[in-house]
């Protein structure tokens, strides 16, 4: 049977089946044979050991998509960054720097402006514009009303999805509208590893749907990698793709050469000061090896 582990806490893991619910495995052999250790979100062919107390053994990992560092997850279909339009105001240049990073991770962004009942429209238009030609699609909700929140999920059906994002935005807020089951599930686990282990620091994905999980993610500035040549940076801003060749220098950096298109486009308003200014500030970064 297949299924994919949710859990993993002392030496356990926890296996989600479509057919027949939870499994508590053992990974007996399995290190042995593929020299890795099974990850929360590995898809695994596991056997069952008894099916009345639901037990079994990882006995395979599936090929994996991709792995996510910290928190150490697998799968990640795409990330939801939740910063809040205002209350606490949105840091953007912390989102272009998170955006980056899942840029280079190969992880697709969906951002999503909580607490939009926190702002007036133009506010609102002010935050689509600037992410506009990012390449990720940008959501407005309201976690208090639920405003906004059936365009979630139809983003997370069938997908395994990171949600992130700074504290006080609203994201515990979203993962109880999206999961009101999670509780119980979590709750269920609990029950059966309750048996005086210690438990350790461990990474959860809560199943919300048919083939669709969230990851709660802990620590957010612990997300960035920055092993990067400058020259690579630009690649991240997705809205610069339509200028490149078009700038006088071969291997315009778009930072201080004359003539550059990307500069052009940024006096034409084509190009929002906000996302160039993050930009510059982080290959000045790069630059000097000042890595975050
Ligand atoms: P987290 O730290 O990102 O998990 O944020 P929480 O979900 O704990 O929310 C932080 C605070 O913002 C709480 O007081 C929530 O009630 C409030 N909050 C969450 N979503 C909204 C929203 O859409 N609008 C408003 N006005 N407040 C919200
Ligand atoms: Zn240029």
């Amino acid at each position: 049977m297949q299924g994919k582990i949710i859990k993993g806490i002392a030496g356990f893991y926890y296996v989600q089946t479509k057919e027949s619910g939870l499994y508590e495995c053992k990974a007996k052999g399995i290190f042995r044979k593929e020299k890795i250790k099974p990850l929360v979100g590995d898809n695994v062919e596991l056997s069952v050991t008894d099916e009345a107390k639901k037990t079994g053994n990882v006995d395979e990992i599936l090929p994996r998509k991709n792995t996510l560092i910290r928190p150490a997850v697998a799968n990640i279909d795409q990330v939801l960054v939740i910063f809040a339009a205002a209350s606490p105001k949105p840091n953007l240049n912390l989102l272009d720097r998170f955006l980056v990073s899942m840029d280079r991770q190969g992880v697709p962004a969906v951002i999503c402006f909580n607490k939009q009942d926190c702002v007036e429209s133009e506010e609102r238009t002010q935050l689509k514009r600037i992410y506009e030609n990012s390449g990720c699609q940008v959501l407005f909700t309201c976690a208090r009303t639920g405003e906004g929140i059936a365009d979630i999920r139809n983003i997370l059906e069938g997908k395994t999805t990171a949600v992130a994002g700074p504290s006080g935005v609203g994201k515990s807020s979203m993962v109880n509208l999206l999961a009101p089951d999670a509780q119980m599930e979590t709750g269920e686990i609990s029950r059966k590893i309750d048996r005086g282990k210690h438990t350790t620091r461990h990474s959860e994905i809560l199943p919300i749907g048919t083939d669709t999980f969230i990851c709660d993610t802990p620590g957010f500035s612990s997300l960035a990698v920055w092993d990067m040549e400058k020259e690579e940076l630009k690649e991240c801003f997705h809205e610069f793709a339509k200028y490149e060749g078009q700038c006088r220098f071969l291997g315009c950096t778009h930072t201080h050469e004359p003539g550059c298109a990307v500069k052009e486009a940024l006096e034409a308003g084509d190009i929002s000061p906000e996302r160039y200014r993050n930009y510059t500030e982080m290959y000045t970064e790069l630059k000097e090896k000042r890595r975050y």
